[in-house]
């Protein structure tokens, strides 16, 4: 371990991802495809046009790209393709157990077979890599007249569907700043009756209200984002005592205008308060990144050592939703 430089050690050590959006993980090539086969109208022709529409103005900018992208996939061979080509790369990063999330798409397809695809995915990942992942089914809060309540309890109903068949987690996702997550709370009380976690997005584009509502409405083991937990030391204190784990995204917070700069991201301070948190892509192809590279930056700036980067790793690991005799056998798999 001690013999080669820090960034090859994360590069082939094994890892866990809990903070991936599927459809955010789609390559701009797949995406351009599946846009000419689907008949959608991008405003972006080639991978040139795609790159510069990439360069966000704000974070509901992004949530605009990013919808307009999934609504691409239209059958479920697209939703098996882009999970496949998404696996690929968690293999060869050596991602060996990902808890992805994965965005419905409610107006073409049923949810069983869009579910039945990515099963069909992970078991050829399965099979030809020996990596897995399960889902986090999340409610997106950025449709135009939506109604949250009937909204919420439907993607909520198909998450508690597909557990047992690799659903996690009930996840909420989009517009922050346009929807709270108290007006979510009638697919929240679905998914709590069910036994079924659920992880929102929160603390990112909102600041430390987003974050206590979520603590108050999901009761949730892991926040998504909640970065911004750093403006309010109550809020840290709480998240101390209840070890409510932070999935941190730092380029994507960069990229998305929440810090102006790595050095006063706040990674470091929830660090340093004992908080837990693992490291995380968010959506590569969009800013530019991959885990590994993310690691590797985090390491560096908190002057990691190996055994620190593996010790993380392990906790990420025990963060996970696993039933406990995997959580074991992954654990094993990153030490050995
Ligand atoms: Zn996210």
């Amino acid at each position: 371990m001690e013999n080669q430089p820090l960034s090859s050690f994360i590069k082939s050590m094994p890892k866990v991802e809990l903070h991936v959006h599927l459809k955010g993980a789609t390559r701009p090539e797949t995406i351009l495809a599946l846009a000419k086969k689907n008949n959608v109208e991008l405003p972006a022709k080639n991978l040139a046009e795609m790159a510069k529409w990439f360069e966000f103005k704000d974070f509901n900018n992004f949530i605009d790209i990013y919808s307009l992208n999934a609504a691409c996939f239209a059958e479920p061979q697209d939703v098996e393709f882009a999970a496949r080509e998404f696996l690929t790369e968690q293999a060869r990063q050596n991602i060996v157990y990902t808890e992805v999330t994965y965005t419905i798409n409610q107006r073409k397809m049923p949810f069983k077979p869009q579910l039945e695809a990515l099963n069909r995915a992970k078991a050829w990942a399965e099979e030809t890599y020996g990596i897995s992942m399960n889902y986090v089914i999340d409610i997106p809060r950025n449709f135009e007249n939506m109604n949250p309540s009937a909204f919420s309890t439907l993607f909520a109903t198909h998450a508690v569907q597909g557990m047992g068949q690799g659903v996690v987690a009930l996840g909420l996702a989009g517009k922050e700043t346009k929807h709270s997550v108290s007006d979510f709370s009638d697919g929240f009380d679905i998914a709590k009756e069910a036994g079924l976690a659920i992880i929102p997005h929160a603390g990112e584009a909102a600041g430390p209200q987003s974050m206590l509502d979520a603590i108050e409405y999901c009761n949730p083991p892991r926040i998504g984002h909640g970065v911004r937990c750093v403006e309010d030391k109550n809020l840290m204190a709480l998240l101390k005592e209840r070890q409510i784990h932070l999935e941190i995204s730092p380029t994507s917070n960069i990229c998305l205008g929440i810090f102006d700069s790595m050095a006063n991201h706040s990674f470091a301070e929830i660090s340093a308060a004992g908080i837990p948190f693992s490291i995380n892509s968010d959506d590569p192809p969009y800013f530019n990144t991959t885990l590994t590279d993310e690691l590797i930056i985090v390491a560096e700036r908190l002057g990691w050592s190996a055994e620190d980067v593996q010790a993380h790793m392990i906790k990420t690991a025990e963060a996970t939703l696993l039933p406990e005799e995997q959580k074991a056998a992954l654990i094993n798999k990153i030490q050995s």
